[in-house]
């Protein structure tokens, strides 16, 4: 798989995926952000330079999105925006309305990329909600198709059925949970990893991350801008959230230094399998 391909206008790099298309490696979460705000948020987001746009219909902020984004002079092939299938909606026959109902919301044609939420432990339903999206894709209204929260088994299971290889798999991943071995896993198989949960979700105290403090101050960045180095180093995917405009700027800007190999081998020894989020095992319904 080619890495980098080319530099977007704004710096931001892009990532080819496995079906040719391609992601803008840094973007926006908005995960928790209050559908009253979200529309402000997300066009200060778009004026800070941010073009990829991660939402998801549980987070009941479509509308809002798409608001922001129909509103904004940005041609729409220069935005690359994601939302999800909820785990209530997945099967054969609720799945496609599911979509259109989130396409419907964000007042688009179509979505950069459309993702399976949570796996959950019933393998037969997310195997046909996967047709599902396969026939999404065909259909041109989801660019990419990926999944979320999929553990390595749940992607066996994709190829034993012979089904699409996903284009990402978006995972929770910070510094003190650093998931090698499905990372590894996804690698030679052309996932892309995203990040979720980048900053730790404000779940712990990243000072605890011994020396991340010294780094911080070598490159005169923040604690979070290194973390964010450090992922778009890894290669990984990620889009930070945050509902302040200050730090939507501080966490794009990141483009002007590079961590160094003593900085990534005292990253490499942050991890410690602290999860903040949710095991998918225990996500099921
Ligand atoms: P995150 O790690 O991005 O942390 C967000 C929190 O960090 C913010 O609430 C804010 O308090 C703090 N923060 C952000 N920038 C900061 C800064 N510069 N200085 C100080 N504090 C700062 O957590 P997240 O929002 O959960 O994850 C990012 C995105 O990932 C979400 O918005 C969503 O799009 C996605 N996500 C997906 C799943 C999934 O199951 N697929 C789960 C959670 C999140």
């Amino acid at each position: 798989m080619s890495d980098l391909a080319e530099n977007t206008e704004n710096n931001i790099p892009n990532l080819r995926l496995n079906d040719g298309n391609q992601i803008p490696q840094l973007g926006f979460g908005v995960f928790k952000v209050a559908d009253e705000i979200a529309e402000q948020v997300v066009t200060d987001a778009l004026h800070t330079g941010y073009r990829h746009i991660d939402t998801a219909m549980i987070y009941k902020n479509e509308e809002a999105v798409g608001r922001a984004i129909n509103s904004s002079a940005i041609p729409r092939e220069e935005l690359f925006i994601t939302t999800k299938l909820w785990n209530t909606d997945q099967g054969a026959d609720t799945a496609i309305p599911a979509f259109e109902a989130s396409l419907e919301r964000l007042g688009l044609d179509y979505v950069d990329l459309y993702l399976i939420h949570w796996p959950g432990n019933d393998s037969e339903r997310y195997l046909r909600s996967w047709e599902k999206l396969e026939e999404i894709k065909e259909s041109g209204r989801a660019r990419s198709i990926g999944v979320s929260n999929f553990r390595i088994r749940d992607i066996e299971n994709l190829a034993a059925a012979g089904l699409t290889v996903p284009a990402v798999n978006q995972i929770e991943l910070h510094p003190a949970f650093q998931q090698h071995e499905l990372r590894t896993f996804q690698e030679p198989r052309g996932i892309r990893t995203e990040a979720w949960g980048p900053l730790g979700q404000n779940k712990y105290d990243l000072r605890t991350l011994d020396g991340i403090e010294g780094i911080a101050e070598k490159h005169g960045k923040s604690i979070q801008q290194v973390i964010i180095r450090w992922h778009l180093q890894s290669g990984v995917i990620l889009f930070p959230k945050s509902s302040t405009r200050e730090r939507i700027e501080e966490n794009f800007n990141v483009f002007d230094f590079e961590l160094d190999a003593d900085d990534l081998g005292t990253f490499a020894g942050f991890d410690r399998g602290q999860r903040v989020g949710s095991n998918p095992d225990d996500v099921d319904f």
